[in-house]
């Protein structure tokens, strides 16, 4: 039932971008009576945040299209009065109204609402070290921050480009730097603090993308905390904890971003244990006639439970149209993220959903996971690659909590599918039975998705045992390890002390296998080894296959 304008005849929205444009343009074709009043700080609304490393870049050429909308265009089109270069500063909330300053003129106003809809984003992290507001360290979060990037890089081409944070927008832009500069001589570098890229996915997953970052010319500083900046006479040097001097003339600095919350702390609405604003299921605060949305917001995550700030496009959109319906009535609730993220890193994709096993340890839920493989599509069609696939189950339920894939094609299809089973709350049974679309171009007859269902199975119904390779090390009873891999690839690398045996040779060798010590299996990707593990199993003797297998440890190892 759609609210009519008597009751609610003004709404004002704190923030035009993502969060705030989207509530703005869904009221307006929910309700076009209602008044839609929009304050942006910045001189742009409805930019497309996610496009900015790629005009840097030069992939996107054309900075315009960048720019959706303008003040003109959602006047004209949906009558909506956007001042821009207008911060609020604060809310009466016993009043209703907000006071905003126009940063141009310099002059202060009110403006009273009947809804008040913040959106104001979030704030990139800048920790108080030495040096952190020299000229030259610059951050990306808005159209502003990509022309003053453009502005720099073109009027002299550094030599030296320094990322500092290998998240989702440094490794994006690491990458855009390199295109920029294709055919120059320019150095890259990149410091993380923790010790591996990309913190959402698990350390198994991220050494292939370390590894691509390392043969497109990263160097990479693992581990290494940024202490401080010193100005150097022609640039910047950047300090790290374990004592390095990077020196550089650009410096990108995005360890990550905090939510917006000033003006609703200074309102006195409620802010949650992780930052972010509090709301409930309608993205309603506690104050019932100011709703918030976007990165500035805490929500549930849909695995966990645990509430969190999981700033990213998707669920700012979504929001978006949930607090527009609830303005006009009708009954929508938001019920978590799951955190999906994607992004490519030269010839590779990294993407993930759900929870990874790392918080689910912290949080202590018992939890299963299975890597592999498999091949983008059929191998005998041309141009298949090698996936790295994890998926990660809860072994009592059997329900999907997490998958992490990386890998040069057909990433993005198979995490979106996992998404969809988590949100439906399927299990591994679920994911070995679903019919996916399949010809030799683009799949196999049995999908990764498919494969991954199976495989869990196989060691839910005990037909195998599996050892993760991280923990191979940590094995604390002698084991023997088998390598059931062909002469040739065992010719390229094998896992010291492991003793060789084919797998076509297997049956015929079983007196050369120990009775007394476990044994661990492993092959290229871990189908033969659990092939192997099924011979050795049926003959008596107790093993475990060695998940991910070679591709898996060798990656690790090689970190
Ligand atoms: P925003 O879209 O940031 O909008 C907030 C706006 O509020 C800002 O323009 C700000 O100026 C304004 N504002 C703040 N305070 C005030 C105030 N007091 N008064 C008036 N105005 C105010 N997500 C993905 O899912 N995929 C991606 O590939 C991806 N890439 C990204 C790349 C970059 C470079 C960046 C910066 C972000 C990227 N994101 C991506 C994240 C995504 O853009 C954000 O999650 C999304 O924009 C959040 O929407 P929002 O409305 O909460 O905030």
């Amino acid at each position: 039932m759609i609210n009519s304008a008597n009751s609610i005849k003004k709404v004002v929205i704190v923030g035009g971008v993502a969060g705030g444009a989207n509530v703005a343009a869904r009221l307006r074709r929910l309700n076009e009576k209602v008044e839609i009043v929009m304050f942006e700080r910045g001189g742009y609304v409805s930019f497309a945040n996610c496009g900015l490393p790629y005009h840097i870049g030069g992939e996107i050429a054309d900075r315009q299209k960048l720019l959706v909308h303008t003040p003109e265009s959602l006047l004209k089109r949906f009558n909506i009065n956007v001042h821009i270069n207008s911060e609020v500063l604060s809310i009466n909330r016993e009043e209703k109204f907000v006071t905003v300053k126009d940063r141009e003129s310099g002059k202060e106003f009110e403006e009273y609402f009947d809804v008040l809809v913040l959106s104001p984003g979030a704030t990139p992290i800048r920790p108080a070290i030495k040096g952190i507001d020299l000229p030259g360290i610059f951050s990306l979060r808005d159209i502003h921050d990509m022309d003053a990037i453009i502005e720099k890089l073109s009027s002299r081409r550094p030599k030296n480009v320094l990322v500092v944070g290998g998240g989702f927008i440094g490794l994006e832009m690491i990458e855009q730097f390199k295109h920029r500069f294709a055919s120059a001589d320019v150095k890259l570098s990149l410091i993380e603090s923790n010790p591996h890229v990309l913190a959402p996915l698990d350390s198994e997953m991220v050494a292939r993308i370390e590894e691509e970052l390392i043969k497109n010319g990263v160097n990479l500083y693992l581990n290494d905390p940024v202490t401080g900046f010193e100005p150097l006479e022609d640039g910047i040097a950047a300090f790290t904890k374990s004592g390095e001097k990077i020196e550089a003339d650009f410096v990108l600095f995005n360890i990550g971003v905090r939510p917006e919350t000033s003006l609703a702390v200074d309102a006195g609405l409620e802010i949650g244990a992780r930052g972010g604003i509090k709301v409930d299921s309608q993205l309603r605060t506690g104050d019932q006639s100011i709703f918030a949305l976007g990165d500035c917001i805490e929500t549930s995550h849909l695995v966990t439970g645990e509430s969190g700030v999981i700033p990213l496009a998707g669920p700012a959109n979504r929001q978006g149209r949930i607090v527009a319906d609830v303005i006009c009535g009708i009954d929508s609730h938001y019920k978590g993220s799951l955190g999906t993220a994607i992004l490519r890193v030269f010839g590779l994709t990294a993407a993930v959903t759900g929870a990874n096993e790392k918080t689910l340890n912290r949080l202590g839920i018992e939890s299963q996971s299975v890597f592999l493989h498999p091949s983008s599509h059929a191998s005998y069609y041309p141009g298949a690659c090698s996936m790295s696939f994890t998926l990660i189950e809860q072994p009592e339920t059997r329900k999907i909590l997490g998958a992490q894939a990386v890998g040069a094609d057909g990433v993005d299809k198979r995490i979106d599918v996992i998404a969809t089973a988590i949100y439906a709350g399927l299990t591994i049974d679920d994911l070995t039975d679903l019919e996916l679309c399949y010809a030799p171009p683009f799949s196999s007859a049995k999908d990764p998705v498919n494969l991954a269902g199976m495989i869990a199975q196989n060691v839910e119904q005990n037909l195998v045992q599996i050892l993760h390779p991280n923990d191979l090390a940590a094995e604390n009873s002698p084991s023997f390890l088998l390598d059931v891999r062909d002469e040739d690839e065992r010719e390229k690398g094998f896992i010291p002390t492991s003793k060789h045996i084919p797998l076509n040779e297997l049956r015929g060798r079983l007196s050369e296998i120990p009775r007394d010590k476990p044994l661990i299996v492993y092959c290229q990707s871990g189908q033969r080894s659990y092939n192997a593990c099924r011979i050795l199993m049926q003959n008596g003797f107790q093993c475990k296959n060695l998940s991910g297998a070679y591709k898996t440890w060798s990656a690790i190892s090689s970190g």
